[in-house]
């Protein structure tokens, strides 16, 4: 669960990823400047499987292991036989870009973060920063964060997954899935 009192609440709904930065894709509406958020509204299906870990690992960040993804998976735990879902909530303003000393991580319009690896020092400042451990720090140091892109959606097998697009991120507004388009 997110730490009291940092996340804004979001109202979003989906719609189509379309924008590349950084090198690496990011969900962007051109017509009505709207971002997009990855999210997980029907986790209650997932079988563990991790295609959407290797998914983004692999055609994201360029690496084989899916602990170098944007999303990560595990077990609910406890007597419960399902799964959960870790990636990054689009945070706005986010604890992770404040905490970053190079700008490697800056803040995304709309919530998240936009990243430039070249200016990364390995301090790992972002991931302890982020109140729901969805930054990964692999052995050398290196971060992995989701950016909101989309691409692992469709390569889950049971449709948990969707990019959703944000509509208003004011006080109050809600977070909602309304639906692939
Ligand atoms: S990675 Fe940054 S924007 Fe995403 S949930 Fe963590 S602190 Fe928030
Ligand atoms: S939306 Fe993109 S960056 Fe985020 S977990 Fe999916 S593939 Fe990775
Ligand atoms: S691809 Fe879908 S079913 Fe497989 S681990 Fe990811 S969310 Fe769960």
């Amino acid at each position: 669960m997110p730490k009291a009192g940092i996340l804004q609440h979001l109202h979003v709904k989906a719609g189509p990823v379309d924008k590349v930065q950084v090198g690496l894709h990011v969900a962007r509406n051109p017509m009505e400047e709207r971002m997009k958020i990855l999210t997980a509204p029907r986790m209650d299906r997932c079988i563990g499987c991790h295609s959407c870990s290797l998914a983004c690992a692999r055609l994201v960040h360029r690496h084989l292991s899916w602990d170098t993804a944007g999303i990560r998976i595990s077990s609910s735990g406890g007597l419960s036989t399902g799964f959960e879902a870790r990636t990054c909530l689009a945070c706005l303003p986010a604890p992770c870009v404040v905490a970053c000393p190079t700008g490697a991580y800056s803040q995304r319009r709309g919530g998240g973060v936009v990243v430039k690896k070249s200016l990364c020092i390995r301090c790992g400042e972002c991931a302890r920063a982020c109140p729901v451990d969805a930054v990964y720090l692999d052995p050398a140091g290196e971060p992995f964060v989701c950016i909101h892109c989309g691409r692992c959606v469709s390569f889950c097998p049971h449709d948990c997954l969707e990019l959703a697009e944000l509509e208003a991120r004011g006080e109050g507004d809600r977070l909602t899935e309304e639906g692939a388009s």
